[in-house]
């Protein structure tokens, strides 16, 4: 099946990880794909190709820093030059420069809002011209199951991530009257390169909290957004939907 046949995603943040993942998904049902990098230029030629051979969608990847504000603005415009519209946006692109409070600098701080948060507040006003217009759209937040509970070491993270929750809720009552629905995923413990550099006890210890006990995959959170960006969720927005294995209920 389908779900998205002939839809425009723009996903940030897509040359690895999840955003990857739910490039791979997307295409696989049909949408084009539009997505972001910060500075893996061979990778995301790669994955373009890749994706547009596999699939037969059209596929672009843009560098484009998602936390400046006039490349969003730029971008966006640029996508819609290039496929027509934009159905779908995805909120993806993420960091984490982790330390306790005591240690972090004021540089730590701002790099992980910048990149998380107001990245979040850069791509949806950039595309809100386009959904209004279309009287649809939805938009996906990659927020964390951390921006729910707080973790020690990633007060910056966390406050970024609880952030998206907070500007999703607000997109949803926003834009409702529109038919733009906005909704935000927060993962748990999820198989990437981002945390592929925790050390395998501290691993061990994140699994052993999962009632599923295992960390999750790119393809358990790409599916989470199939179902947001598709009509299957037509009366959904303004929820977080957690993909984390039971981790937080
Ligand atoms: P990842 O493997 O580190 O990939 C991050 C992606 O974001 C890459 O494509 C990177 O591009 C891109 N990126 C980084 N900074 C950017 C910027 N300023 N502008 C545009 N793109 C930028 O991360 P991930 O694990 O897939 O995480 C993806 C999202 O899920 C993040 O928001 C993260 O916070 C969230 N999340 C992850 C987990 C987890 O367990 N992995 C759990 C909860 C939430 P380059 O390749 O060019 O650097």
């Amino acid at each position: 099946m389908y779900m998205l046949k002939g839809k425009t995603s723009l996903i940030t943040g897509a040359s690895r990880g999840i955003g990857k993942g739910i490039a791979e998904v997307f295409a696989k049902n049909g949408s084009n794909i539009a997505f972001t990098f910060a500075s893996s230029v061979e990778k995301a030629k790669a994955f373009e190709e890749e994706l547009s051979a596999k699939y037969g969608v059209k596929v672009k990847g843009y560098q484009s820093d998602a936390a400046d504000y006039n490349a969003a603005m730029a971008l966006a415009d640029q996508v819609v030059a290039d496929f027509g519209s934009i159905d779908v946006l995805i909120n993806n692109a993420g960091i984490t420069r982790d330390t306790l409070l005591m240690r972090m600098s004021e540089e730590q701080w701002d790099e992980v809002i910048n990149t998380n948060l107001k990245s979040t507040f850069n791509l949806t006003k950039a595309c809100l011209k386009t959904f209004l217009k279309n009287r649809a759209g939805s938009i996906i937040n990659m927020s964390s199951i951390v921006g729910l509970t707080g973790n020690a070491g990633q007060s910056n993270y966390a406050a970024s991530k609880a952030g998206m929750i907070g500007f999703t809720k607000s997109m949803a009552k926003e834009l409702g009257s529109r038919n733009v629905r906005c909704n935000a995923i927060a993962p748990g413990f999820i198989e990437t390169e981002m945390t592929a550099s925790l050390d395998a006890d501290v691993k061990k210890q994140w699994i052993d909290t999962i009632p599923l006990k295992r960390g999750g995959s790119t393809d358990d959170v790409a599916n989470a957004c199939l179902f947001l960006a598709s009509d299957m969720s037509t009366y959904v927005t303004g929820q977080t939907l957690n993909v984390c294995g039971g981790m937080v209920m």
